[in-house]
């Protein structure tokens, strides 16, 4: 942004007040945005956007000397020039985590040039208007150049702070190429000419203080939604088998339970045999190793609409849903043949698994049908253990039908 001096001697009071005007503006702007990052959490880039609000309102106080210090000039169309390449800047170091495209050093080479292409334009042909053609097209270029760098992230299409900013570089570099294009080819109101740069000058104001809010409104957003995130996985999840714990099982399966309009679904409940020894022989490392390997194989092999949970200890809940007693019995083997396919290694931990299996009975709960399962587990482990026993009837008199065994040869107790 910035505003020129222009043939202040014509209408000096006038642009005195134009000036005084903008100037209150850029300053009300940073002093916002400054307020804003004492007071709440800001993330890198914002004390860009600051400075460069700052760095023009200095640029703009130091234009008011200008027709009584003329060798002020220089230094306030530089501090009027840097707006879009600090701002620039302050978007390099938000998105760090970015590749950008266009190296940073492109940046000041650019406002140098812009400024140099000024100064050298204002030696040579020291005249008004010329000065005002030169600061425009510098100015439109620079931000056409961060308008161009901002549309290259990919979070444009979900930031619309960065859409807004885009939007504003954009109309300011298609104003001050007009302005520059209209000053060269006839002489300038320069009234007109001042109210243009004060309207850019707020525009470009009030953009910076959305933006600079904006996108720090959005980043806070994200890293809370992201947060919920862990914090919901680290709730729901058991963390050392990565599968549901008891609780978000219980969720998850009553779910399932409610969204599926089949009457006939299974549930298993199965336990590692003589775990405890596992742990007293091997070291609780190795047991933990082991619950792993068992939760891994079991989510091998479900299906995706199967749930799977671990109930606590080496205890392990899976509902299956349009399953029948016989294809539950099935799974069970599946499981206990993968383990035993991951067991191979001549020191691996040898494991054996009871299972407990009923048929869900309509609009029972899973806490009733864990209920019954764990009676038919307690069998599994009163029969001897490594084999999934299937219950029916009701909780007060179960009734022990198949009782699969997992060839006991093959799988010795620990
Ligand atoms: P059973 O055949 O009757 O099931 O005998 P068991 O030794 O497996 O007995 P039980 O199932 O009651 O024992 C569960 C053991 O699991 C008790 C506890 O030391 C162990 N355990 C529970 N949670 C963990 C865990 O997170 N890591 C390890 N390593 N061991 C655990
Ligand atoms: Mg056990």
């Amino acid at each position: 942004m910035g505003c020129e001096p222009t043939a202040q001697s014509h209408v000096p009071t006038l642009t005195a007040h134009l000036l005084s005007l903008i100037t209150a503006v850029a300053v009300m702007a940073a002093a916002l945005l400054t307020l804003f990052g004492t007071t709440q959490r800001v993330y890198r880039g914002f004390w860009w956007w600051v400075s460069a609000q700052w760095l023009l309102c200095l640029g703009l106080f130091l234009q008011t000397f200008e027709p009584n210090w003329p060798v002020i000039s220089p230094l306030a169309h530089a501090l009027e020039l840097q707006w879009p390449i600090v701002v620039l800047s302050g978007l390099r170091h938000f998105y760090a985590r970015r590749q950008w495209r266009v190296p940073v050093v492109v940046d000041a080479c650019l406002l140098a040039a812009a400024f140099g292409t000024w100064a050298l334009v204002r030696a040579m042909a020291p005249h008004p208007d010329t000065e005002v053609v030169a600061f425009s097209a510098a100015s439109a270029v620079l931000h056409a150049y961060a308008a161009v760098n901002a549309l290259m992230l990919p979070e444009v299409r979900r930031s619309s702070a960065l859409k807004v900013f885009i939007f504003m570089a954009a109309a300011v570099t298609v104003a001050q190429g007009l302005r520059a294009a209209v000053l060269s080819a006839a002489a300038s109101n320069q009234a007109v000419a001042l109210w243009a740069q004060g309207l850019l000058t707020g525009t470009g104001a009030v953009t910076l203080v959305y933006l600079g809010l904006l996108l720090t409104f959005e980043r806070t957003e994200r890293n809370v939604r992201i947060s919920q995130r862990r914090l919901k996985f680290l709730a729901d999840t058991d963390i050392l088998t990565g599968v549901p714990n008891r609780r978000h099982f219980h969720e998850r399966a009553e779910r399932a339970l409610g969204e599926t309009s089949v009457t006939r679904n299974a549930l298993l409940m199965f336990d590692i045999d003589h775990f405890k020894q596992v742990n007293d022989r091997l070291g609780h490392a190795a047991g933990d190793e082991a619950l792993r390997q068992v939760a891994l194989c079991t989510r091998q092999t479900l299906r995706g609409l199967d749930v799977a949970g671990r109930l606590g200890g080496d205890e392990f809940g899976v509902l299956l849903p349009a399953t029948s007693i016989d294809e539950a019995m099935a799974v069970a083997t599946r499981i206990v043949e993968r383990l035993e396919q991951r067991q191979v290694a001549p020191h691996a931990v040898r494991l054996t698994l009871s299972f407990g299996v009923v048929q869900m009975a309509p609009n029972e709960t899973i806490t009733d049908g864990l209920r019954r399962a764990d009676q038919a587990l307690y069998e599994a482990k009163r029969q001897g253990r490594g084999r999934a026993v299937a219950a029916s009837g009701e909780v007060q008199s179960p009734v022990f039908r198949d009782s699969l065994q997992f060839g006991s040869k093959r799988w010795p107790a620990v």
